[in-house]
């Protein structure tokens, strides 16, 4: 299957700077499913085509998958998967371009908004559906459409037509919608999708169709199609479209999270990276992130190899939904996603699926906990799941004082039951170690102040071989 993106822009090489691929070479990309490879057929001043071809193995894409034998022993094999544009042409975009379809273009920046003449071939393209859903979904986005559609087989003509067109599109626009469309409408032509369509499909709709599904006269059957007629999804998605429902607002144009209100950016970053820092220092390799949100740290962990098996817990399922969001698990090749699970609890409950880390990271949660609950998480953690490291951080209250905004008195964050000074963290560490038996070493992150301290206070503790918990 093949998408062939050309545009006529001058000049027309910018094109490879978009999608942070080099004109002069044929890339290959591991896709797990099979090789995705770009190149570019003509490059000049005035026209620059790019290619993406992928080769998709189809016992690759059956191997070890839950349901593989239910279709029946041949229908895995023989199949069009290998040879049509479908849902897998939308992973091999979010993997291949990824920059290019999220917006952004560090070296050329002024690229990304910019609206070229840009035609999208593809070859072949199923649409079950006809040439009229083909027009339905394309022609309200602005999208000229040219579509030849395929015999079943050139030698028998009387077999008829087959389902399968090759299709160009044509529109002046940024390359990001363009990619984004695509991303969304390849999917819903085939009306088939390759592996599980779950909360993290109806967020990922959402994120990329706001800005023109919402007022597209195919809602309906675009959201139908690619939620995989799962009504209670698609019910929602058509809801948040049509009414700017507050929790799609807050999927799509997500509100400044806890940290960058409160902190320059740049403190959060330092705080990931101490506490990469701190794990690669005790020598951990299998790691849960305990409270692990939108999966920040996870991320990190995951693109980093020194890492093997790793795990976010969060108590809730919107967040832990999002981190998967982010994450691209479904996207992932098989090693990867492997290699990472996520995890539904709550800190308050002893929990099995906790054992059997290196490590824990904490990374700005137990400032959330009521003092009851923090009783109940020391031991859950420190007790029970009991982690050769612990990695913990948590907002030096003091450090507030600095920040005109919060004043002196106030909390970083409304959901923040405490935030502890210098002081009351040294000591809660160091009942810790005297009740579980660990060693504590506190650090600060952040530009110190020589008064205040550092904005971030950092526990890393150890497990103390020589002395037991009391
Ligand atoms: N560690 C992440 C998120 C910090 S926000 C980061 O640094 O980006 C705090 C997180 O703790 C939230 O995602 C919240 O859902 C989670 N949390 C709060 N109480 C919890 C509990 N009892 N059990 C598990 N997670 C909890």
């Amino acid at each position: 299957m093949l998408l062939t993106i050309t545009t006529t822009h001058q000049s027309a090489s910018d094109l490879s700077w978009l999608l942070h691929k080099q004109p002069d070479k044929c890339q290959a990309f591991s896709l797990g499913f099979g090789t995705a490879y770009v190149f570019y057929p003509q490059v000049s001043d005035t026209e620059c085509s790019a290619c993406l071809l992928l080769d998709v193995d189809p016992v690759a894409l059956v191997r070890g998958r839950p349901g593989a034998l239910e279709s029946g022993p041949l229908d895995q094999y023989v199949n069009d998967r290998p040879y049509v544009v479908s849902s897998l042409m939308s992973v091999a975009i979010s993997r291949v371009f990824a920059s290019a379809l999220n917006g952004t273009c560090n070296r050329r920046p002024e690229l990304i908004d910019r609206e070229f003449p840009l035609v999208a071939k593809l070859e072949v393209l199923p649409c079950r559906g006809g040439e009229g859903l083909l027009d339905g979904l394309f022609a309200p986005l602005g999208y000229g459409i040219e579509a030849t559609r395929c015999p079943l087989d050139p030698v028998f003509s009387q077999w008829g037509e087959s389902p399968y067109f090759s299709v160009a599109l044509s529109k002046t626009t940024t390359l990001q919608t363009l990619l984004t469309q695509l991303y969304v409408l390849i999917p819903v032509l085939d009306n088939y999708k390759h592996y599980y369509v779950g909360e993290s499909e109806l967020t990922k709709l959402l994120e990329k169709g706001h800005r023109w599904l919402g007022g597209h006269p195919q809602r309906e059957i675009i959201t139908r199609r690619y939620l995989k007629y799962q009504g209670r999804l698609a019910r929602r998605a058509i809801e948040c479209l049509e009414e700017g429902d507050p929790s799609f607002q807050d999927i799509a144009n997500p509100s400044p999270t806890e940290q960058q209100l409160e902190e320059p950016p740049k403190l959060n970053q330092q705080r990931m990276g101490a506490v990469i820092a701190a794990l690669k220092a005790a020598g951990a390799k299998h790691v849960i992130d305990l409270g692990c949100g939108e999966g920040r740290l996870l991320r990190t962990l995951l693109s980093d190899k020194s890492f093997g098996r790793i795990a976010g817990m969060d108590v809730s399922s919107r967040t832990l939904e999002r981190a998967a969001a982010r994450l691209k698990l479904e996207e992932l090749p098989d090693r990867q996603r492997k290699r990472i699970e996520l995890i539904h609890g709550s800190l308050m409950y002893r929990d099995q699926r906790l054992t059997g880390y290196d490590a824990a990271t904490v990374v700005e949660v137990i400032e959330h906990l009521e003092a009851y609950q923090l009783i109940a998480f020391e031991r859950v953690l420190f007790e029970f799941a009991r982690p050769q490291t612990v990695v913990l951080t948590t907002p030096n209250g003091e450090y507030n004082g600095k920040w005109a905004h919060i004043g002196a008195t106030g909390k970083r964050h409304r959901d923040h039951r405490f935030e502890w000074t210098r002081d009351q963290f040294n000591s809660w560490a160091d009942t810790i170690c005297a009740r579980f038996g660990y060693r504590a070493r506190v650090l600060g992150i952040g530009e110190t102040d020589e008064a205040l301290g550092a904005p971030t206070q950092l526990g890393i503790f150890s497990q103390d071989i020589n002395g037991g918990a009391q």
